[in-house]
């Protein structure tokens, strides 16, 4: 596995994946703009080596553009990625504490500490200021010492000050909540510039309590290393390229947004938990990572497609055994729409598979469940179970005013959304008027061989 982020991009240059972009970028939208366009061909990653402004600084933009990325990140085939990381993410590797080496040269403390000197990226057109988007959050548990790890956006608001908004219905917002009901503020340290394995492992869906670093050793096969922060009692991944220590206070508020958010619209401006910064550490020539949200696709969404898909396997699982195939929808934002098919044992088992999905609060919004028959990754096969195989007034159920977590401007009030699934399955039995009509002997022809796209 990758000891750090920057032998990973030593790999992905050799693969092919990595352009160094040596003309000089603006963070404000240049940076962004770079993302954008390689996310839209599937390109490479970027890493802008002339940052206006900035001398000595290198960004890098768009480490998971496209799944191929996602899929070199944790050493894996594209086409077995859910396969892969649904084995991986229940391996379960503790961190491993080492000692403070010499990586991290430099350190700002005090009056030292300077957020504007770090080349933080303006990304949307309408985004209310530059906003750090790829930082690695850690925090504890102040009555269990728990660790949580996840990432949330932070909003540049002064020399040591940036917002921190973690939803209360997030993790990290559940333990900023907790320590502000007696009164104190949160240690939490954000590490930017690390191992793939770590970036993807803090998007697993598992239950608050369970520390996201485990989950990353067993996506990258051994223990995540971990050092201890300089002013908070954190730990960090060792080989970070820039580690922020701050904690936040208690009962300050400060406006964010707009921002272009994961749904591929702006969500409003929110009153965010503000961090007050007690140190920046670095390695030598450091690499700033940013990450692009947005108009799906960007890495935001591919960053979190397959703990999605995981997690709605193992809920399908629970009541269908033979569960083929998940597809999260990239128009669905890969949260908001999901098709599953199944081998059903019973009639009306899809109708269970849509409410035990829709209840999930993970952003569900339309569930579309097919036969094992239809491939889940083509959208004209499950619009074509969708016209074959489902009647509206039988078959769609609409359930009003779910606890949901998304950010969906359609939705009556935040955090709230009516769900709707389709039970586009056959009856079972006789298949006869259902089943796809086929040719015998296709897989024969071989003059078209030149002709066939992949
Ligand atoms: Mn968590």
């Amino acid at each position: 596995m990758f000891e750090d982020l920057r032998s990973y991009l030593s790999y992905l240059e050799d693969q092919g994946q990595l352009l160094r972009v040596s003309e000089e970028v603006d963070p404000k939208f240049e940076v962004a703009a770079g993302i954008r366009k390689t996310s839209d061909i599937r390109g490479p990653a970027l890493l802008f080596e002339k940052v206006k402004g900035f001398p000595n600084w290198r960004v890098l933009g768009g480490l998971f553009a496209t799944q191929k990325l996602v899929a070199l990140g944790l050493r894996v085939q594209e086409d077995e990625l859910l396969e892969r990381y649904l084995a991986l993410e229940d391996k379960r590797i503790p961190p491993e504490l080492v000692p403070d080496g010499t990586e991290n040269t430099t350190s700002w403390t005090g009056a030292e500490i300077d957020l504007k000197r770090l080349p933080i990226v303006t990304h949307s057109e309408r985004d209310v200021g530059p906003y750090i988007t790829i930082g690695i959050q850690i925090g504890k548990d102040i009555e269990t010492g728990i660790r949580n790890v996840s990432i949330h956006r932070m909003l540049l608001a002064g020399k040591d000050r940036l917002s921190l908004w973690a939803p209360p219905d997030h993790h990290l917002g559940r333990l900023i909540a907790k320590a502000e009901e007696k009164g104190k503020g949160l240690e939490v340290a954000t590490a930017i510039g690390v191992d793939p394995a770590i970036i993807v492992g803090s998007q697993a869906k598992v239950p608050m309590g369970v520390d996201e670093f485990e989950v990353a050793g067993g996506l990258r096969g051994s223990p995540v290393k971990l050092r201890k922060c300089q002013t908070i009692d954190v730990e960090v991944p060792a080989s970070a390229e820039i580690v922020i220590e701050g904690v936040t206070l208690p009962g300050e508020r400060i406006s964010d947004g707009p921002y272009g958010e994961y749904q591929g619209c702006y969500s409003e401006s929110k009153q965010a938990a503000v961090l007050k910064v007690t140190a920046i550490t670095m390695r030598e020539n450091p690499i700033y990572q940013t990450c692009l949200a947005g108009f799906p696709v960007t890495e935001n969404h591919t960053l979190i497609e397959y703990a999605n898909a995981a997690y709605v396997y193992r809920e399908v699982k629970k009541i269908v055994p033979e569960v083929k195939g998940i597809c999260m929808t990239p128009g669905g934002t890969f949260r908001h729409h999901v098709v599953v098919s199944i081998k059903k044992r019973q009639e009306e088992e899809a109708r269970n598979v849509i409410l035990v999905l829709l209840a999930s609060g993970v952003g569900i919004k339309h569930v579309i469940v097919v036969d094992d028959d239809i491939n889940v990754n083509i959208p004209l096969e499950v619009e074509w179970a969708v016209s074959t195989r489902m009647q509206p007034d039988r078959d769609i159920i609409i359930i009003p005013r779910l606890a949901c977590s998304t950010l969906d401007p359609s939705v009556p009030k935040p955090r709230t959304t009516a769900g709707w699934g389709m039970d586009a399955t056959m009856p079972m039995g006789d298949h006869e008027w259902f089943d796809k009509v086929t040719v015998p002997g296709v897989e024969k022809v071989k003059y078209l061989k030149s002709y066939e796209r992949l």
